[in-house]
């Protein structure tokens, strides 16, 4: 099961992360979220989470060079792209660098409970 895993939640919309932070901190994971990609490494460096739940679109450091960070610095870390639907040129360049998956906003609870735990499980 997915318990006592550690995940992070990198996103600069606060309702976005807050209600992501919610929804997994009731299933038993230890979440963390930060609100840019400067400050998520900077969690990544002291909790080396297991999983990151990574927004692509951010102001200043972005999804995609925080995952070629993440991928080059933490090999073992299953990292999930956050991403709109018609963003497939950034989707098609995560899988490129690493990105195991993605979710697609805006996403309903619905479609979290089945699509983002499956992600996490197979993690
Ligand atoms: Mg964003």
């Amino acid at each position: 099961m997915v318990d006592t895993r550690k995940i992070l939640i990198i996103d600069d919309e606060e309702d976005v992360r807050l209600f992501l932070e919610d929804f997994l901190t009731e299933r038993d994971l230890i979440v963390f979220g930060a609100g840019t990609g400067e400050e998520g490494l900077q969690i990544m460096e002291k909790e080396n989470p297991d999983i990151v739940l990574l927004d692509v679109m951010m102001p200043g450091m972005d999804g995609l060079e925080v995952l070629e960070k993440v991928r080059k610095d933490y090999p073992k870390t299953h990292v999930i792209m956050i991403t709109a639907l018609n963003d497939e040129s950034r989707i098609a360049k995560a899988k490129k660098l690493g990105a195991v998956n993605y979710i697609l906003k805006p996403f309903s609870l619905g479609y979290l409970e089945t699509e983002l735990m499956g992600l996490i499980q197979k993690a």
